[in-house]
């Protein structure tokens, strides 16, 4: 289920680090700071996997850390499953194994992503820091352009989705009056 994320202000707390591992989940992210970006999600003759925006936005926390001279890596997994919600053992495993030497992680995904790392870091003297912050479920028509770029069409869903009948007149209305 696609989840709808604003950047958390962390830096304050992680500056008094002195490492910072940067876990990310590949799905959710990635689409958001795409969608917030207007920029494709995905190039993948250029770019592999990777969403160009979201690395940059990884990029851009990695240099803040680096002014108050905290070291970081950044690190996900996409195979067997890329949900981080839904990361196998084997997975949960890397991430305690890739934490090691780090003072704190800091988890680029849902508060269920969260829970991954924090499950995983359990017993370890390893801090777990969320760094997005959940708004709301939303949702988006993912479209193929020329050279297999893939872009995302944003459908802002009412800030109250009804339970029951999901499509009545007014929640028309309300949908289309929030669309970019
Ligand atoms: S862990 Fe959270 S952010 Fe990642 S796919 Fe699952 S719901 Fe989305």
């Amino acid at each position: 289920m696609p989840i709808f994320f604003e950047p958390a202000e962390v830096i304050g707390d992680l500056k008094e680090f002195r490492s910072v591992l940067i876990v990310s989940c590949p799905i959710c992210p990635p689409m958001c700071v795409s969608i917030q970006q207007k920029s494709p999600f995905l190039q993948p003759l250029k770019h592999g996997l990777k969403t160009p925006a979201f690395e940059d936005y990884i990029a851009s926390i990695r240099e803040a850390l680096a002014g108050h001279g905290v070291r970081s890596e950044a690190f996900t997994l996409r195979l067997p499953v890329p949900m981080m919600c839904l990361w196998t053992a084997r997975q949960r495993a890397r991430i305690l194994k890739r934490a090691q030497g780090f003072d704190a992680v800091l988890v680029l995904g849902c508060d269920s992503a969260t829970y991954t790392a924090a499950d995983a870091l359990r017993g370890t003297g390893c801090k777990v820091f969320q760094g997005m912050e959940v708004k709301t479920i939303t949702n988006a028509t993912t479209a193929l352009g020329p050279s297999a770029t893939v872009t995302l069409d944003w459908h802002p869903l009412p800030k109250t989705p009804k339970s029951g009948q999901f499509n009545g007149p007014d929640w028309g209305e309300k949908s289309q009056s929030t669309r970019r």
